[in-house]
């Protein structure tokens, strides 16, 4: 049976250079970078590079860049840091449409004392720029927003966004986890203090991120301990997953131009088949601008797991939103936000493209794709009314 992969928002397939490169750290080149001796240095050269070709992908110092373990790590070292280095701002302001690991974050401040503000958004997952202006107060110690929604691939505009933080003299955090690698960033010039990736969304092995803290932005660390990353985030470094970080960025910007305009064909010829073969579609966040290999579909009358389910009987991996949240009843709180009525969230799939993925797969989505609506409408009493106007 054919297999078809289109679940890259959730994690990617590692690079085959990127592992290439990690290899020989497992076995032969395994010393502590902290060791003076020549399998210590010769490891620590490699961790420099790699801290290079990070910062080089985000167009930021080299100092700028802490390795973490994950995205997750990242976000709440920004966050929890910074409430901690301003004891006397007890707000935070944050959007409702955030991955659990912001939203979650935040939430738990709030069980603290803080006070939180979710912004909302529009019916295209936009946020009201004027409304985050007049959120944000004299005592707000941070603005946490992100970069691309996992979900809907929708992304903020976050220079504008920064700049509105800027001007009231707080500190920015962006969750960029879902863009880095998708589309370009330049921090050269931007006004964002602090800024999470993840190594498995963009070709480089689960358990490994990066936290940027622009130059003079000051936090204490959250993992307490030795002196490594400069003493901003302790614990022996994870050589390895350091090293594939490294690669996956440097190939990253080298090919993210290109790549990214296949990618967004793929998606675009996909959302077309749908619409042509399809009745009672609905693409979220279709109207504004969306991360090139993220479509969110949403099939009126029908459920989003039991479309899984089939496909996933189909050698087809998709996703009903964040894989976080898999298994939980609750309706996706992204599309909830964005006020997508249950009949159409109840039945959204998001299929998310990589640079492994070919016009074959396309086809093959959408040659097994509309029996597998059809059939489930068919079950489905709730679609009996409408029948007539379906065309599967
Ligand atoms: N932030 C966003 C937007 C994500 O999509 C994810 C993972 O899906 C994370 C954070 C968490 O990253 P990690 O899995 O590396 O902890």
């Amino acid at each position: 049976m054919k297999l078809v992969y289109v679940d890259n928002n959730a994690t990617t397939r590692v690079n085959d250079e990127v592992l290439e490169e990690m290899l020989p750290y497992f076995k032969e080149y395994y010393g502590n970078p902290s060791s003076l001796h020549a399998f210590g240095s010769r490891v620590a050269g490699k961790i420099d590079i790699a801290r290079e070709r990070v910062a080089n992908l985000l167009g930021a110092d080299t100092s700028e860049i802490v390795f973490t373990s994950c995205g997750t790590e990242s976000n709440n070292n920004a966050i929890h840091c910074s409430l901690e280095a301003n004891p006397k701002k007890r707000h935070v302001v944050t959007t409702k449409v955030e991955h659990p690991a912001v939203l979650n974050v935040c939430r738990y401040f709030g069980k603290q004392g803080y006070e939180v503000t979710e912004l909302s958004v529009d019916k295209d997952g936009m946020l009201d720029l004027d409304e985050l202006r007049d959120s944000i107060k004299d005592n707000t110690a941070i603005v946490s927003i992100m970069y691309a929604n996992n979900e809907t691939g929708v992304i903020f505009p976050i220079e504008e966004i920064s700049k509105i933080v800027k001007e009231k003299g707080v500190l920015f955090h962006c969750d960029a986890v879902q863009a880095v690698g998708k589309i370009p960033i330049n921090l050269r010039n931007s006004y964002i203090d602090l800024l999470s990736l993840s190594g498995h969304k963009l070709h480089a092995p689960k358990g490994i991120g990066a936290l940027y803290i622009r130059k003079g932005v000051r936090i204490d660390p959250l993992i307490i301990g030795g002196h490594q990353e400069d003493n901003r985030r302790s614990g022996t470094e994870n050589v390895p997953y350091i090293i594939g970080l490294g690669k996956a960025c440097e190939l990253a910007k080298e090919f993210i131009k290109e790549e990214q305009m296949c990618v967004k064909d793929l998606r675009d010829k996909l959302e077309k088949g749908i619409k042509d073969k399809i009745s009672h579609v609905k693409i979220i966040g279709e109207n504004t601008t969306r991360l090139p290999n993220t479509s969110n579909i949403s099939f009126e009358y029908i459920e989003g797991e039991a479309i899984l389910l089939l496909l996933d009987m189909a050698g087809i991996a998709a996703s009903s939103g964040s894989a976080c949240t898999t298994g939980s009843a609750e309706p996706s709180h992204v599309l909830q936000a964005m006020g997508v009525p249950p009949s159409q969230s109840r039945g959204a799939i998001r299929f998310s493209f990589s640079r492994y993925n070919t016009y074959d797969d396309i086809n093959y989505i959408l040659e097994k794709l509309p029996p597998i609506v059809k059939r489930l409408r068919d079950l489905s009493p709730v679609f009996e009314d409408s029948q007539h106007a379906t065309k599967t």
